[in-house]
């Protein structure tokens, strides 16, 4: 998919690298699978060389974030796929009754430009010296990211004290798609 337009009415596009539009997510797990199945993996070929490691979400399932409106778009790898899921940024409150516990699971986003950003800073000759496990979870981040057993809200967390942030509640998709 090339490009996608959001319930705001602003068009996303995956055309520049990095895009302003894309961006990844993998759980806490996928993280430690990939880990546990390569120990000195690199951040570069993990999050963007599908040949060097071909194990990771993306190649079934796309990102896309909305810069004006802050929605998430689920969307499956392939040409003129139909959106699966939009996430919606909550005004408020997380929900009653929505607790963020053990059954949650931790998420690891960032966006294609924070992504490059890191590879480059760390060695301007190349992408291969960042390490996944030094990129995931030694880097400073402002939130922690947590998604409910049944995938409908993801809760943000302020990273140095764990207070809450902001929540996304999945919504249905409601417009039809071209
Ligand atoms: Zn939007």
């Amino acid at each position: 998919m090339a490009n996608l337009g959001c319930y705001c009415g602003t068009t996303l596009y995956d055309t520049g690298t990095p895009s302003q539009n894309r961006i990844h997510i993998y759980t806490e797990s996928e993280i430690q699978a990939s880990l546990k199945l390569v120990p000195k993996l690199k951040f570069w070929d993990f999050t963007y060389d599908s040949e060097k490691f071909p194990v990771k979400n993306e190649n079934q399932i796309e990102y896309w974030y909305c810069t004006d409106c802050g929605r998430v778009y689920v969307v499956p790898h392939k040409p003129n796929a139909l959106t699966l899921w939009v996430y919606e940024k909550l005004p408020g409150n997380i929900p009653d009754g929505v607790r963020v516990d053990k059954s949650w699971e931790r998420l690891h986003i960032f966006t294609d430009t924070e992504g490059y950003d890191a590879a480059e800073a760390n060695n301007c000759a190349g992408y291969d010296t960042v390490m996944l496990e030094d990129f995931i979870y030694r880097r400073p981040r402002k939130f922690v990211y947590f998604i409910s057993p049944d995938e409908k809200y993801v809760v943000a967390q302020n990273a140095a004290d764990k207070t809450f942030a902001f929540a996304y509640e999945r919504k249905p998709i409601t417009r039809k798609q071209k």
